[in-house]
């Protein structure tokens, strides 16, 4: 037994009501639920998932509105053609507004979308050809073949199917190789560019598509809402809307696609209820339940910070069948794997790097080489510069001065996407894993640049077979590492040393010909750090090549070909475990830092 069939069933009879005697007043409102749903859903992923706020959604739902009224009315066009062209402008509209903004920090995409809505709101209602504030009338209903989607209850099934559409669509993208990289941006809760674009991604294309993708979910809705209403007017798209919409979001529990429906469905019965009630209270006429909305989203905030969507549908999960869990194939074709570099050829060449922070220079001159097969350890104490080091050679960091070559490509100045596609992979000091994915899908992040599928294949559910093929090879590096059993729990509960692993694992999931690790013991319990050391001696004997940042000499002296130290920036020495150890200048350096 599980829940799929559950699922299926209720959508069969959601989508069946209006064949039943239910009465017309409840279409009516369900019509408008699955309408907000739709623009919902789209702010589910872009504020919810993406951490990106918008105020302009109810704007995006005019033009998708306007569109089909213009061309149906005055041009006396199809709606489907309407459809097209309210889907086009948005696509462009959308593309404009997300490049102008979305690479500046956070608060410029709010603000843009609030001028964005309030511009729209007053261009259309003065232009002559909209009908000013009064709007178009008399739109034809959506037809296909002989059949007219004129009524409430017909049109009641377009708009279902739609928003249920959405909402598979949505889930699909997600749990996706575009989804987890979506999932890995939000600032919010931790996320960042840092980590996706080291995996390979570009996070400004990943917040691009999330907001066009939003922009074109509101875009629908308001197709159908013009449809239904036969006539369009500016004030359904203006700013109160934006914000309620942003409102139902919250509500529902942002971040799920269960919140857009629990958000909208709620708004709107307490809308048409206190619509009724709070005029017998008050007296008079006015937009009261605006001021009852501020005071429950303040509470809600305040109370149940994730919505009320998450708490009830745990609820649920304890009164249903557990869903199935989705099994990895193990069977799955594996990804392509890149050609490695013969042992001993040059691998990483750093000369002369350098970098300076305001008047504080970090990393002075270090040069180094790695040949293909070695283990090179750069240790030093706190605050000698070996994180920086190990960020520019990743291109996490822009030199100030030096090169950087990687299978005799150079490579410095060209950012940390590049460097990942040279093959060169790495963890960081401070763990960078999604807490809210599974250990699994943490690690399927590295299989990124060896995975094609796109936002729409991934929405349309086409990307199942390369999905299959990054989850196998996900869990056969879990495997690698000894963690494999941990595979399906979700990545922030696990203990540090465990998440470093993890780290190491997303790292070699991208089939790097270069691993570099970042303090890799730092925080470690003893056990832990043997498990650690036996699963790097593994990587040695299997041909990889390692740069190793180490506070913890111990550790690095048992591991290492050939050990750089690094002291104030500077290079202090080079050589074998045994020259280091035996080196009184190191063990000064050693001595005269924090040890
Ligand atoms: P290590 O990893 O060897 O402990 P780091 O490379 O982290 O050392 O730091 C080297 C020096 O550079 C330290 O003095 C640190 O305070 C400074 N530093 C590191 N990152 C920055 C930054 N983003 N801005 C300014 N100073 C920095
Ligand atoms: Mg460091």
């Amino acid at each position: 037994m599980n829940r799929r069939p559950l699922s299926i069933a209720a959508a069969a009879l959601l989508l069946a009501l209006p064949l039943l005697p239910v009465p017309d007043f409840w279409i009516t409102q369900l019509n408008y639920i699955g309408l907000f749903s739709l623009v919902v859903l789209g702010l589910v992923l872009l504020t919810g998932v993406g951490g990106l706020t918008s105020f302009g959604q109810a704007a995006f739902a005019g033009v998708g509105a306007y569109a089909t009224a213009y061309l149906t009315t005055v041009l006396g066009l199809s709606p489907w053609l309407g459809l097209a062209a309210g889907l086009a402008l948005t696509l462009v509209l959308a593309l404009v507004i997300g490049m102008l903004t979305l690479r500046m920090s956070g608060h410029y995409l709010p603000l843009a979308t609030i001028c964005w809505c309030l511009a729209l709101y007053y261009l259309v209602g003065n232009l002559d050809e909209l009908g000013k504030y009064d709007g178009l009338l008399g739109l034809p209903p959506i037809t296909l073949g002989d059949f007219s989607f004129q009524s409430e209850r017909r049109i009641y099934g377009l708009i279902w199917l739609a928003a249920l559409g959405a909402a598979v669509a949505v889930t699909r993208l997600l749990d996706s190789r575009p989804g987890r990289i979506m999932r890995a941006l939000n600032t919010n809760r931790g996320g960042g560019a840092t980590m996706p674009e080291a995996m390979g991604a570009s996070t400004f294309r990943h917040k691009l598509v999330m907001f066009v993708v939003a922009a074109l979910l509101a875009s629908v809705s308001g197709w159908l809402y013009a449809h239904m209403q036969r006539s369009v007017n500016p004030s359904p798209f203006g700013i109160k809307f934006g914000i309620e919409y942003l409102f139902m979001a919250v509500l529902g529990g942002i971040g799920t696609v269960g919140g857009a429906f629990t958000g909208a469905a709620l708004v709107k019965l307490a809308e048409d209820q206190l619509k009724v009630w709070l005029p017998l209270v008050f007296g008079g006429s006015g937009n009261y339940e605006i001021i009852v909305f501020g005071i429950v989203l303040v509470l809600v905030l305040r109370f149940a910070p994730e919505g009320l969507w998450p708490p009830l549908s745990r609820w649920l999960a304890r009164r249903l069948p557990a869903p199935a869990r989705r099994l990895v194939d193990e069977h799955a074709p594996r990804l392509s794997a890149r050609s490695h570099p013969a042992r001993g050829t040059a691998l990483l060449d750093v000369r002369s790097i350098r970098k300076q922070f305001g008047g504080l220079t970090a990393v002075d001159d270090i040069s180094f080489t790695i040949r293909a097969g070695d283990i090179v350890g750069l240790i030093g104490p706190n605050g000698a510069g070996k994180s920086t080091t190990f960020n520019l050679v990743s291109g996490v960091l822009p030199l100030t001065r030096g090169e950087v070559e990687l299978l005799g490509q150079r490579v410095d100045g060209r950012g940390s996407r590049a460097i990942a596609r040279a093959g060169l992979s790495r963890t960081f000091q401070h763990v960078k894993l999604v807490p809210d994915m599974t250990v699994l899908e943490n690690v399927a992040l590295g299989c990124y640049l060896r995975t094609r599928s796109g936002t729409l294949a991934a929405m349309l559910g086409t990307d199942r077979a390369e999905e299959a093929r990054a989850r196998a090879e996900a869990l056969r590096q879990l495997r690698r590492i000894g963690l494999a059993d941990q595979a399906f729990e979700l990545a922030g509960n696990l203990a540090l040393g465990p998440q470093r692993l993890v780290e190491i694992a997303r790292a070699l999931a991208s089939d790097p010909s270069l691993l570099l690790l970042d303090e890799p013991a730092a925080g470690l319990r003893h056990q832990e750090k043997q498990a650690l050391a036996e699963v790097l001696k593994q990587l040695k004997a299997e041909g990889l090549s390692l740069l190793l940042v180490e506070h913890d000499m111990d550790f690095v002296m048992k591991l290492t070909d050939r050990i750089v130290v690094m002291e104030f920036g500077r290079w202090l020495m080079e050589g074998t475990p045994a020259e280091v150890q035996a080196s009184p200048a190191v063990r000064a350096a050693y001595l005269g830092a924090d040890e």
